[in-house]
């Protein structure tokens, strides 16, 4: 059952005309957890979501993506906990022994102290990460179970439009603990044949972008190049236009 549930964002995600399939799966989801955190049926009423997100807290990333929505009030209701709890958990951190000077020999040496650690694991959580991570591995394995499965999958796999450097990297190195010894170099061929040609796509049309603003050339046809800025960010950073 579990394995049908994944089918249909996995298939929506192949289907649509894009740089990375895998990016836009990603994109969905941190969709999905943002709405679930401050949408309009969102979650942050409810104590044990809240609990989880005070504990929590959100990246740099997340922080920027919650305060560009709507709903403000939702948000400060989120930080106002999460920041009460950051208060009571520093302040006891606080109380421990204060780090001495480093010794002569030490002298760039960084102390453990109780504070530091408390921001350091603080600074790897975010409540939308988890929520995304989560469900995004479950996704990419059954990419792989749609793989070996399914005939219509691997034709609509090997006519993508490829994928980000970073979604290129975890398909290759999740590949051999998911796929048959049937499909698995099969895939890989397809997957580097995939990538490359594409990337080298998308490099060839930032080239002519980059042709386009000489004015010897301000006449000629744009072809692929005028959105090609947009697309090599996609490769290469995994970053994609909103509202898309
Ligand atoms: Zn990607
Ligand atoms: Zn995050």
């Amino acid at each position: 059952m579990r394995e049908e549930i994944h089918t249909i964002p996995i298939e929506d995600a192949f289907s649509k005309d894009c740089e990375c399939p895998v990016c836009e799966m990603y994109r969905k989801l941190e969709e999905n957890a943002i709405n679930f955190t401050v949408g309009p049926c969102a979650s942050y009423m409810e104590s044990d979501i809240r609990e989880q997100s005070d504990a929590q807290g959100f990246c740099q990333k997340h922080f920027q993506k919650l305060y560009t929505y709507p709903n403000k009030l939702g948000l400060a209701l989120i930080l106002k906990t999460h920041m009460d709890k950051t208060v009571n958990d520093l302040e006891k951190a606080a109380k421990a022994a204060l780090p001495k000077p480093n010794a002569l020999f030490k002298k760039k040496e960084i102390q453990p102290h109780a504070v530091t650690d408390y921001i350091t694991a603080y600074q790897k959580e975010c409540f939308v990460c988890s929520y995304i991570h989560r469900n995004f591995d479950r996704y990419i394995v059954s990419i792989f179970r749609l793989y070996e499965k399914e005939a219509d999958f691997r034709v609509k796999f090997a006519s993508s439009k490829g994928f980000c450097i970073e979604h290129y990297k975890v398909l290759f190195e999740k590949a051999p603990a998911y796929l048959s010894k049937k499909y698995l170099e099969e895939f890989l061929n397809v997957l580097n044949q995939l990538f490359l040609e594409n990337f080298k796509r998308v490099r060839d049309d930032l080239e002519w972008f980059i042709q386009k603003n000489d004015y010897r050339f301000r006449d000629a046809p744009w072809k692929n190049g005028q959105d090609a800025l947009p697309r090599a960010l996609t490769k290469v950073g995994s970053i994609w236009e909103e509202g898309e």
